[in-house]
C-alpha cells in the first residue's frame, strides 16, 4: 500500500486496498478535477480537512464534501474547517452549489471557514441563500440557531459593505435544528436522505450524519467518542468516515502535551485508532476511513498497525483530497490532485441579481480621498 503522504509527493489514496469491490470504470488512482463527470447513482466524497484544530499548510481542519448524481447534482458539504474552502475551490466545484451545509457540532476546527462561505462566497457570486443543519442543545444558547444568528450579527459590517455592490439575497443563511438526542431523517429531497444522529463529544449538541442516495450510503461521525447510536445509525453503509485521533501516547508527544491532557483529549472526547477499529468491526462498512487525524510521515504505517490490531477490513486514512468514489460496484479510494493557483469557480443562482441601496459614504472621505489618478504618468 502506499505509506507517501501527498504533502511529500504521494498521488495515491493512504490505502490498505484502494478499490473494494469491481470498479465499473476504470480510474486512474489520481483525480484531476473538472475531468469527471459523476455517474447517476454515484456520490463522490472528497475531503476538504482532514486535519486537527491547529491547522497547518498539509491538513486543513475538518470538512467533507459530498456530490450525489442525481440530475440535480446536489451538493453538500458537512462541516466546514479553516483552510477547507481553499481545497473546495481546487476542486472546481461551483461556489453556487454549495448552499446546504451540515455541521456536526461547533467546536471552531469545524466551523471557521463558516465566515468565508457566507462573507466571501456571496462576493464571488452565489445570489442564493445557505442552509445550514446542526445539532440543537440541551441549553438553546448552544444549539445551531443560536450560532447561526450570532455569526449573522457579527457579520454587520460585511454585510453592509455588499449594500450598493453586490445582491444580498446570497447573504442569508436559514437555519434548521436537529434533534440532539435521537436519530431522525433531517433532509429528503431529489433521492438524497440525510439522518442525523447524536454522538457522543464533550458536551450534548453533538451529531453525526448519514447519507443514502439511490441505494449507496456514506456515514460521517463528526468528532465523537465511540457510539452506539452511531453502529446503529451506520449499519449497511457502504463507507464510514470515522473520526480518529493518534493514541494518548503518540499525540502527547506530537503536541508536546503532557500525557494527562493526551489522555483526556483523545480516550475522552475522540477515538484512538484500536477504539475506531471496534466501531468498524462492529459495523463492517464496504470501506472504513479515518478522519481527523495527524497524517505525518513516520506516523502513518503506526496508526494502521494500531487500526489492524481491532480490524482487518479495508481501510483509508484520509487526507486533505482524498476522494472516495461510491457506487453499487465498488468504494474507490482515491487522491485529488488540484492546482495551488486554481480560483472559486462560479456557476449559476435561482435568484436575481437585485442590488440593494448602498450606504452613504462618510463625509470625511471626501477631503481624504487620494486623487491618485490625476497623478498618474503621462
Ligand atoms: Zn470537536
Ligand atoms: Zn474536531
Amino acid at each position: 500500500m502506499n505509506m507517501v503522504p501527498a504533502y511529500l509527493g504521494g498521488t495515491a489514496a493512504l490505502a490498505t486496498e484502494a478499490t473494494v469491490g469491481e470498479a465499473p470504470v476504470e480510474r486512474d488512482p489520481i483525480l484531476i478535477p473538472g475531468d469527471e463527470t459523476l455517474a447517476e447513482g454515484e456520490i463522490r466524497v472528497s475531503i476538504l480537512g482532514s486535519g486537527l484544530p491547529w491547522v497547518t499548510k498539509s491538513q486543513a481542519a475538518g470538512s467533507v464534501l459530498v456530490e450525489v448524481g442525481n440530475p440535480e447534482r446536489d451538493v453538500f458539504v458537512f462541516d466546514l474547517g479553516a483552510g477547507s474552502l481553499a481545497n473546495f475551490s481546487g476542486l472546481k466545484v461551483p461556489v453556487t452549489s454549495l448552499t446546504k451545509v451540515f455541521f456536526s457540532h461547533l467546536h471552531a476546527d469545524h466551523i471557521a471557514d463558516y465566515l468565508t462561505l457566507m462573507g466571501s462566497y456571496v462576493k464571488s457570486g452565489r445570489l442564493d441563500p445557505v442552509e445550514v443543519w446542526g445539532g440543537s442543545s440541551d441549553d438553546p444558547a448552544r444549539g445551531l440557531t443560536a450560532f447561526v444568528e450570532a455569526i449573522d450579527r457579527a457579520m454587520a459590517w460585511d454585510f453592509g459593505t455588499l449594500l450598493g455592490y453586490t445582491p444580498t439575497s446570497g447573504a442569508k443563511a436559514i437555519p434548521t435544528e436537529v434533534p440532539y438526542d435521537r436519530a431522525e431523517v433531517v433532509y429528503e429531497r431529489n433521492g438524497v436522505t440525510i439522518t442525523s444522529f447524536p454522538v457522543i463529544h464533550v458536551l450534548s449538541g453533538a451529531v453525526g450524519y448519514r447519507i443514502d442516495y439511490a441505494g449507496q450510503s456514506v456515514v460521517f461521525s463528526g468528532d465523537t467518542m465511540p457510539a452506539k447510536t452511531l453502529i446503529e445509525a451506520a449499519q449497511g453503509c457502504d463507507l464510514l468516515i470515522h473520526e480518529t485521533f493518534l493514541p494518548a501516547e503518540t499525540f502527547a508527544e506530537l503536541m508536546t502535551f503532557p500525557i494527562e491532557k493526551a489522555r483526556m483529549v483523545v480516550n475522552d472526547a475522540h477515538t484512538p485508532p484500536d477504539a475506531a477499529g471496534i466501531v468498524f468491526s462492529h459495523v463492517k462498512p464496504k470501506m472504513a476511513a479515518m478522519w481527523h487525524t495527524h497524517v505525518i510521515d513516520g506516523y502513518i504505517e503506526p496508526v494502521f498497525d494500531t487500526l489492524r490490531t481491532t480490524y482487518s477490513g479495508p481501510a483509508t486514512l484520509c487526507q486533505d483530497l482524498t476522494v472516495f468514489n461510491v457506487t453499487p460496484q465498488a468504494v474507490e479510494a482515491r487522491q485529488a490532485t488540484v492546482s495551488p493557483v486554481q480560483q472559486a469557480v462560479v456557476g449559476e443562482s435561482k435568484n436575481e441579481f437585485i442590488l440593494d441601496d448602498p450606504l452613504p459614504p462618510p463625509a470625511w472621505w471626501k477631503e481624504a480621498q487620494l486623487d491618485w489618478q490625476a497623478e498618474l504618468p503621462g
